[in-house]
């Protein structure tokens, strides 16, 4: 059984956060049978013979093959698993993104309720004298300002009493970022993917 070309390199695991590292689930992913040496191996290439007929093989049961062949799927070998552990990010981080659009379509749903102005005379401890304008609405919720109110402080105030409700809901900073790492996790995978085409099976 020779082997000529290299098809499809493929690291079937899931990866999971460990501390700050993430690191594959053993037995989480698809088992394949190794044409070289029967064993069942969740990181394999589909390689193609010298008779034209196509095998699977572990990535690390290619000893023998030209240096080529070797050093090209050692570098498949690494590549497919940095694309298995950036799909698992995604994954992870696309929870977060649906949480995110459900809980702002929650909140959106929401009627702002009645408010109402108040006006505090403050005086601190070293004597200094201000005047505090807040909008408190009727659910307890209050806006702070330190000038008189305007209009603006009323759009202003309507955006920090929905936002409060987010919270409520559970929104917190990794919900707001989801959005942005996804894409950059995207734009990391296309790039690999890019790189190396037997990531995705096909032929270069
Ligand atoms: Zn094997």
């Amino acid at each position: 059984m020779k082997i000529t070309k290299i098809i499809r390199v493929v690291d079937t695991r899931e990866y999971t956060e460990e501390g700050d590292r993430w690191v594959p689930v053993p037995g989480s992913g698809i088992e394949n049978e190794c044409a070289r040496c029967g064993r069942l191996h969740e990181v394999h290439a589909t390689v193609e013979l010298a008779d034209g007929a196509k095998a699977v093989v572990g990535t690390g049961c290619m000893r023998g093959e030209s240096l080529d062949l070797q050093s090209g799927i050692k570098r498949l070998t690494s590549a497919s698993k940095r694309q298995a552990r950036l799909m698992s990010q995604m994954k992870r981080v696309s929870v977060l993104v649906d949480e995110k659009r459900r809980i702002e379509h929650e909140v959106t749903a929401l009627r702002l309720p009645a408010s109402r102005e108040e006006r505090t005379h403050c005086t601190e401890k070293s004597g200094y004298e201000y005047e505090k304008f807040e909008i408190v609405f009727s659910d307890g919720v209050r806006f702070c300002s330190l000038r008189e109110l305007t209009k603006a402080s009323y759009e202003e105030a309507a955006r920090f009493w929905y936002q409060q409700k987010e919270r409520e809901l559970g929104m917190t900073y990794a919900h707001d970022f989801a959005p942005y790492e996804l894409k950059t996790l995207d734009e990391k995978l296309c790039a690999l993917e890019e790189k190396f085409p037997e990531l995705k099976g096909e032929p270069r």
